[in-house]
Order: structure tokens, then C-alpha cells, then sequence
């Protein structure tokens, strides 16, 4: 039987200027052996790999939206996992032959950022292989117990094509809902019911907006994570973090760039 997915919290800053103590946007889930990546912001692999994070190991990547907060590390987490086989042969043997699927919403970008790459050392020829994957609405990835629905949102157009996703995670029996950077909390309300962890963005919005509305939803969920935090939890996240416990109690976090949250 697997251990409990562990999710691990890279980087918690919305597309800001540089903020101390916080990179934009990522965070990985840890289930089976296998790791799983949810947006890649800036220096997302060098985090991950600090924190003993095992980069080899990884399985696929899934980006909400291109936005720079959001891929700015995806190059440079690819470019790690190339040097890691360059540097250890224990690396090299384990992603020997494997598939690491891509998954985002826009190919240009993957194609774009595939000419950086290949303009680095050695042509980023790698000995596994990289396989984009369009993001579109539904089931994108299905295997070794783990589970992502996307659902489009309208944080980048309220008409398609939709460039801008969120995603329900299942593994372990356990659920997790991640906005994206959305519109409106009710963008990904089908994701929102019966999920352990509830991941919310507050770049675009306020926490008490976030709070009030999923009290009134009746939404059942285990707790509520704010990330990829705007101005007001930038500035003053014990502030903010009672205004959101005065409406919805202790199921509220505001994460911070290196929390570990295993669920079960
Ligand atoms: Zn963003």
C-alpha cells in the first residue's frame, strides 16, 4: 500500500516583482514513487531539489496557464532533470527510457521553450523523452493511481479558446482542488465538493470574498490553502489569515513556500 500524497509547496507569490521569502507559483504532489508537478514557477526545480525532493522521479507536469508566474521554471526544472542524468549515474539509469508528459494549455509556448533548450549544452539531446500534451477540459491524465481533471476557467477570457485551467488531483482516495489563477471562485466550483485540500489563489482575489462564498456554497471540503498570494496576504498574512478564520474557523491555511502537507 502507498504512502499518503504529500504535497509540497514550492513557491506561494503571484506574478509579482521579486518578493523575499517567496517564488511564484508551484507545488508538486508525491504519490506512489512518483512525482507529480503543478505549475512551475520560477526556480521551482532548484526548491525541489534543496528540499530533497526526488527530481528523478518525476512523472508529469501540469501547467494551468502560461503566464510567466507560472512556467517561468518549467525550462529550467527540464533542464535539471537533463543534468541530473549528465551528473549521477543513478539519475541517468532512472530516466532512462521514460516518458515525462508535459501538459499545458498552449503548444506555442512548449514549442518556444523547446528552442531555449535546445540552444543550451548538448543540444538538450536527453535519455528520456519529453511529450507535450494539450490541456483541454476533462480526464488528462489517468495512471499509477493518480487522476487530474482540468476544467477551463476564465481567468484569460470568458470565450474560447480557454487558455486557462483548473485542475481537480485524486490519489490515495484523497482529492485536491487547485484554482489556476481564475476569475471567480465559482470558475472551478465542480471541483470544489468532497476534495481534502481546497487551493486557492488570492492573487485576484480577497480572502473574505474566497471565505464568504464558500460558506454560503455549502461546499464540503477538508481545508482551504490560500496561495499565489496578492498585496494583501504579501503584506500582512496573519491579518489576513483572521479575517479568513473570523468566517470559516481553523480549516484555513496560508501557505508558505516550503510547506509539506500529507494528506491522511
Ligand atoms: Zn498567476
Amino acid at each position: 500500500m502507498n504512502a499518503p500524497p504529500v504535497v509540497t509547496f514550492l513557491g506561494t507569490c503571484s506574478g509579482t516583482e521579486p518578493m523575499p521569502g517567496r517564488h511564484h507559483t508551484s507545488f508538486t504532489l508525491d504519490y506512489g514513487g512518483r512525482l507529480y508537478w503543478f505549475d512551475a514557477g520560477e526556480c521551482c526545480s532548484y526548491t525541489a531539489h534543496l528540499a530533497g525532493l526526488d527530481l528523478p522521479a518525476t512523472e508529469a507536469v501540469f501547467i494551468s496557464h502560461t503566464h510567466m508566474d507560472h512556467v517561468g521554471g518549467l525550462p529550467n526544472l527540464l533542464w535539471t532533470l537533463r543534468k541530473l542524468t549528465t551528473c549521477t549515474a543513478a539519475a541517468r539509469e532512472r530516466l532512462a527510457g521514460r516518458t515525462i508528459g508535459i501538459h499545458l494549455p498552449d503548444l506555442a509556448v512548449y514549442e518556444g521553450m523547446l528552442a531555449l533548450l535546445r540552444g543550451t549544452e548538448g543540444g538538450f539531446r536527453t535519455n528520456f523523452t519529453l511529450e507535450p500534451r494539450l490541456v483541454a477540459d476533462g480526464v488528462i491524465y489517468e495512471a499509477h493511481g493518480v487522476r487530474v481533471q482540468a476544467l477551463h476557467n476564465f481567468h484569460l477570457g470568458m470565450e474560447p479558446p480557454f487558455l486557462s485551467f483548473s485542475f481537480r488531483i485524486e490519489a490515495g482516495g484523497h482529492a485536491i482542488a487547485y484554482s489556476g489563477d481564475v476569475k471567480s471562485i465559482a470558475d472551478f466550483a465542480p471541483f470544489h465538493d468532497h476534495c481534502d485540500l481546497l487551493l486557492m489563489e488570492t492573487g485576484h482575489h480577497k480572502v473574505e470574498d474566497v471565505c464568504g462564498y464558500l460558506k454560503e456554497s455549502g461546499a464540503r471540503f477538508g481545508k482551504l490553502v490560500f496561495t499565489h498570494h496578492g498585496r494583501a496576504i504579501l503584506d500582512d498574512p496573519a491579518g489576513e489569515l483572521a479575517k479568513a478564520q473570523a468566517i470559516l474557523g481553523d480549516k484555513v491555511l496560508v501557505a508558505d513556500d516550503g510547506l509539506v502537507l500529507a494528506l491522511g
